[in-house]
């Protein structure tokens, strides 16, 4: 596929609930086809920058932009058709639904009706209904899901419901995707499967960033590295640049 990739840029983003600043000045520029990881201590403002990027939080004040399309003041829905996809940290399927399902739901949004839409099955529907279902399944093979497709989604393990969200968050047509702790509850095993998906995701055009605590699989997987502490961005460089600095190992790496 040569699809473009996306440039993500975030310039001076300031979150404040009431009186704690939880994102201060913050910005950051995910380079086109870059696997960018966002690593800091809890409570530095990860799941904030996430948030804000993708239209769940207003900003205080600074701005982001995809491709120079503003993305500051737009709702979720209009960040995600203008090419932006999140995973999250806690993950959110739908659990009543199949495996199939939930992915089709992420292809939905991306035509912009509901799946209530979809049950209405006029000519149109259901024909895109067709084409809906081979996207779905498509993406559920690229993740290695093909054989769970009509099970429930609640059913399926722990680690096989994270790339179930990675899978609905690709069916969005993304050209750039977040994840938000995605090797969080992982078995070594399963996060060599993602470190390996990571880079596929990339392979297929789509920029990645990557919010993440397994040190290994950032420094395995990421170009660049930048570091949030207290809000603040202290570092923002390659991995092996970033795991030197004194600033990082003091409020990072060390004990
Ligand atoms: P991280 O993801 O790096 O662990 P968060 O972005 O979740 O950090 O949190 C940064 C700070 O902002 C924390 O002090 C947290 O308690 C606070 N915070 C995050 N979300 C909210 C919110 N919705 N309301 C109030 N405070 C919040
Ligand atoms: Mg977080």
């Amino acid at each position: 596929a040569s699809r473009p990739h996306a440039e993500l840029v975030a310039r001076d983003l300031t979150v404040r609930f009431g009186g704690l600043t939880a994102l201060a000045s913050a910005s950051l520029r995910v380079k086109p086809g870059e696997i960018h990881a966002l690593i800091g201590p809890n409570g530095a403002g990860k799941s904030t920058f996430v948030n804000t990027i993708s239209g769940f939080y207003r900003p205080t004040s600074g701005a982001c932009e995809l491709d120079g399309v503003q993305l500051t003041g737009l709702s979720s829905h209009e960040i995600a058709r203008v090419g932006l996809a999140r995973t999250f940290q806690n993950t959110e399927l739908f659990g009543e639904m199949t495996v199939l399902e939930n992915v089709m739901v992420g292809y939905q949004q991306r035509l912009g009706y509901g799946i209530a839409a979809a049950v209405l099955h006029t000519p149109a529907m259901r024909r895109e209904e067709t084409r809906c279902r081979r996207t779905a399944a498509g993406l559920l093979a690229f993740v290695g899901l093909e054989a769970y497709a009509n099970e429930q989604a609640r059913f399926l393990p722990f680690g096989l419901q994270r790339r179930l969200e990675i899978a609905r968050a690709l069916a969005a047509g993304p050209r750039l995707l977040l994840l938000d702790e995605p090797a969080a509850g992982l078995t070594t095993q399963e996060i060599d499967a993602l470190e390996a998906m990571i880079r596929k995701i990339a392979g297929l055009g789509v920029s990645v960033l990557l919010i993440e605590h397994h040190v290994e699989l950032i420094m395995a997987v990421a170009d660049t590295v930048t570091v949030l502490d207290y809000g603040q961005v202290i570092a923002s460089d390659t991995p092996s640049v970033v795991q030197a600095d004194p600033r990082v190992v003091e409020a990072y790496f060390g004990t």
